[in-house]
């Protein structure tokens, strides 16, 4: 009798209860799935061979104001059929996490009217847990429809220079996934762990980030990493600029200087021409800066990979600090360059929302905290 009430109380979705102790300041639950079986995640059948048992302690919301402690026995299954071991699934706590979700989500509601510091003193738990809760809550934007295949991170500016958030985008929908205020490895692989699958992501288009880089292949190791095309030729357009070093005023020559050659008419062509021809240093720039343009016009994967070996040797040997620089940084990120090949995808259409989110920017004087900012933002996105 004691299991039924106890259960009808907490209202865990199939964790039936072995065990409860309680004391005057907590209440302690011992809990386990009821399901006898588990789909294996990579063949999908299903299986009933129990490998190893975990004992796992997990927070979970006050009950009369007192302390909850899940105890939760949890299983590691092998698979029958193709031997792999895996973890059941945890939907009340969600994978590796160490409070129930209803936990974060108590807390986080909270969080929408009262201070982080108010809320984490009256549920116990740290401020981080309720910040981090709170931004979990708002920054899922879409619940996938479908599961994710192609992705884009990239990094963003938020409010002060120096605050880069990371953007998680379904890049088939064009929706955002979800974000972090951060663009720490840690915090973006536990947003790819949470909302991506490792089995069904192919190809993830991302910045030229170490730390991006490191998140998708911690979280997502079967995924194709592919160097967002955009980023790779900024970084000619930038050491351009370093070697001209003037303002691209439109229709200043600096401007022209970064236009592609082909969308430049013939007077202007001139005035290129004319620039180049007193400045070798600045010709050579250009040139580069064309060449890596003319890289992603290769259609054959085994020319591109040609014409991009050699740019980055013409860069390293081209005396121009700037060029030497992007050459260094494209030979770290020639496989992700070139994996473009294979997933021609780009981060483009995620730019442009970050625009608007610029726009938003500009006018964010009046915005007290990041929370109140990230649900406008989130608010843009939502739109379309
Ligand atoms: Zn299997």
């Amino acid at each position: 009798m004691q299991e039924n009430c106890i259960t009808i109380q907490l209202r865990l979705p199939g964790v039936k209860v072995l065990d409860v102790k309680e004391d005057r300041h907590w209440i302690e639950v011992l809990g386990q799935y009821r399901t006898e079986e588990a789909e294996c995640p990579r063949c999908g059948r299903s299986t009933w061979q129990v490998h190893q048992w975990h004992l796992q302690q997990k927070r979970d919301a006050r009950l009369w104001k007192k302390v909850v402690y899940l105890a939760l026995l949890k299983r590691r299954f092998r698979c029958r059929h193709c031997r792999k071991v895996f973890m059941e699934p945890d939907p009340v706590c969600g994978a590796r996490r160490r409070t129930t979700a209803r936990l974060r989500d108590t807390v986080a509601g909270w969080a929408s009217e009262a201070t982080v510091r108010a809320v984490a003193r009256v549920e116990g738990v740290s401020e981080g847990l309720v910040e981090r809760s709170w931004v979990e809550k708002h920054s899922v934007v879409a619940p996938p429809r479908q599961p994710h295949v192609l992705l884009g991170l990239d990094g963003f500016c938020v409010r002060r220079p120096g605050r880069m958030w990371t953007g998680m985008w379904d890049l088939e929908t064009g929706q955002g996934v979800a974000f972090v205020p951060e663009e720490r490895q840690l915090s973006v692989q536990r947003m790819l762990e949470r909302h991506a699958s490792r089995e069904t992501v192919r190809a993830v288009a991302t910045d030229l980030s170490e730390p991006l880089r490191q998140a998708v292949e911690m979280a997502l190791p079967d995924a194709l990493i592919v160097a967002d095309k955009f980023h790779v030729l900024a970084q000619a357009g930038r050491a351009l600029h370093e070697v001209h070093g003037e303002k691209r005023q439109r229709g200043s020559i600096a401007w022209l200087l970064q236009r592609g050659v082909e969308r430049l008419t013939s007077p202007e062509r001139q005035r290129v021409t004319q620039a180049l021809t007193k400045e070798p240093d600045l010709a050579r720039a250009w040139a580069l800066k064309e060449g890596l343009r003319a890289v992603y016009k290769k259609r054959r994967p085994e020319d591109a990979a040609a014409a991009l070996e050699n740019w980055i040797r013409e860069a390293q040997a081209s005396g121009l600090r700037p060029f030497q620089r992007a050459g260094a940084t494209l030979r770290k990120w020639q496989q992700e360059v070139l994996n473009y090949w294979r997933y021609p995808i780009t981060n483009a259409l995620v730019e442009g929302k970050h625009n608007r989110v610029k726009t938003l920017k500009r006018r964010a004087y009046g915005y007290r905290n990041d929370r109140s900012f990230l649900l406008r933002i989130l608010s843009l996105i939502h739109t379309d």
